[in-house]
């Protein structure tokens, strides 16, 4: 089944069941809490905390979502992105827990026609009335595993609405690993579904990250999220998310350049790089989409991390040429149906992409050049540790990232002083905020660059002008 096809399953079964279809927000959230959009629920976030009074009951949608926490985890894992689609439907003090769990059941066995022998539930320790009501829909007790706070309670970090959660997991076979539930391993039995019972609330206690349980909500809600890269793997027979029909094409893209196939999910530093790049193609072109630019701060330096970590990829695959605009135009053309705002910025991204190869490109053989020095003198001092003071010129004078020099000096066998790195960072910073020069000329210079491929490919009130003042 393809992944067009499962989002319109999945709308038209919630819209038929008096959802209101709601558009994904940008992947830049109005919200200054919050970096950028990871879950479905975000935009519906003033509804659950009665700040705002929901304009309809129910709501179905498919959220673009980025997780940077995740993207050590890309191609190492096979279910983690940095970029994936959400699909959720959520009850704003409308149904609840029993409404929900018959929902999900029935949706996933007999729309998706995923075998029920092989889903398993996992619920919050103390959730009785979760557990009872998946066994009325037929799960037998022995695939029902009860999970403590870290996994099966979903809290917001503030006081406010909180609850249990229950999550759907796949059981995909020995082939991923071995047997013993969600509990025991994460791959093998694929988390696909999580849904949310609000029905808490926390209230402020000692103000230190600390919020108590003080309550029932009155008005219970369900936020849910079920992972389209994920759900697409299963009903596509294939191994990992970024095999599915969502980066097939951009995989293959990234294959013609290197000249051979990709090697299949078999733990190599190789099968991890051709995910990488094709993986980090998609969020890039997402990123940009919803108005960010490269920058080194905030959002402008997730884009350009994940940009410069897919170009460094593509170079250890010998992939030595300009790449990064061929494989993002892949993303475009493959997603560009469901996503049309992709094909409406295609030229502005592929300006961006093509102008931070460039530079990086320089930053590159100069920091590698220096790096390789570095590391050199290290080890011909008889220890294995990488100064901090290292790091942070490369970093500061360079623009050469930290991530790449851990990279490197790991792979060199040396640790680095992040604890010093850390410390000299936060020291320039403030010296940058004391001086009132919070910009290198450096800096000023590629943002006059970014904001004039702005002025050609993009409108003025979009959204990224504003973010790349956050550069430092
Ligand atoms: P995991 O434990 O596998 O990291 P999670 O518990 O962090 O997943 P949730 O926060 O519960 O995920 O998000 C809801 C759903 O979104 C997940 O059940 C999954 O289907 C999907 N999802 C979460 N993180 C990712 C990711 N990095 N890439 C692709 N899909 C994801
Ligand atoms: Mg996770
Ligand atoms: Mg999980
Ligand atoms: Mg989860």
């Amino acid at each position: 089944m393809r992944s067009t096809e499962i989002r319109r399953i999945f709308f038209d079964y919630f819209t038929s069941r008096g959802h209101t279809r709601v558009p994904s927000s940008p992947l830049v959230p109005d919200d200054p809490t919050l970096l950028l959009a990871n879950a479905g629920m975000n935009q519906f976030k003033p509804y659950f905390l009665g700040e705002v009074p929901p304009p309809y009951p129910r709501a179905v949608s498919v959220q673009k979502c980025a997780r940077t926490s995740d993207i050590d985890n890309v191609g190492r894992t096979t279910r983690h992105a940095t970029f994936f689609e959400m699909l959720g439907n959520f009850s704003f003090g409308d149904y609840f827990k029993a409404e929900v769990i018959t929902y999900a059941w029935e949706l996933l066995t007999e729309h998706y026609h995923l075998d029920p022998d092989r889903l398993w539930i996992t619920v919050y320790q103390d959730d009785d009335e979760a557990a009872d009501l998946w066994r009325q829909v037929g799960v037998p007790a022995e695939r029902i595993q009860r999970l403590g706070m870290d996994d099966n309670f979903w809290s917001m970090g503030v006081p406010g609405p909180c609850g249990p959660c229950s999550e759907v997991c796949y059981d995909r076979g020995p082939a991923f690993g071995p047997a013993g539930g969600p509990e025991a391993n994460g791959e093998r039995y694929l988390e696909i579904w999580n849904l949310v019972f609000m029905q808490n609330t926390r209230g402020p206690g000692s103000g230190k990250n600390d919020f108590p349980i003080v309550g029932e909500l009155p008005n219970k809600s369900i936020d849910t999220g079920l992972g389209l890269d994920r759900i697409a793997a299963i009903l596509q027979g294939v191994d990992t998310v970024c095999q599915t029909d969502l980066l097939a094409p951009t995989l293959a893209a990234v294959e013609r350049l290197a000249g051979r196939p990709f090697p299949g999910r078999d733990g190599s530093d190789e099968s991890v790089s051709f995910q990488v790049v094709a993986e980090h193609a998609r969020s890039t072109a997402f990123l940009i989409t919803d108005g960010v630019l490269p920058s080194n701060e905030g959002r402008g330096y997730v884009l350009r991390r994940l940009m410069r970590r897919a170009i460094r990829h593509a170079r250890s695959l010998g992939i030595d040429g300009p790449m990064l605009a061929d494989v993002v135009t892949s993303v475009i053309d493959n997603l560009g149906q469901d996503w049309p705002e992709l094909q409406t910025r295609r030229s502005l991204i592929l300006a961006v992409v093509t102008r931070e190869e460039e530079t990086f490109g320089a930053t590159l053989r100069q920091g590698t050049r220096l790096l390789d020095a570095a590391i050199a003198r290290t080890r011909a001092t008889g220890t294995n540790r990488l100064a901090g003071e290292t790091a942070f010129e490369l970093h500061d004078t360079y623009g050469f990232p930290i991530d790449l020099t851990l990279e490197a000096a790991h792979a060199a066998g040396l640790t680095v002083d992040s604890d010093r790195y850390a410390a000299l960072l936060d020291e320039q910073r403030r010296r940058a905020k004391k001086s009132g020069k919070g910009k290198t000329a450096d800096t000023m210079r590629r943002q006059d660059t970014y904001r004039a491929i702005l002025a050609e490919h993009g409108r003025t009130d979009f959204i990224g002008y504003t973010h790349t003042s956050t550069d430092t």
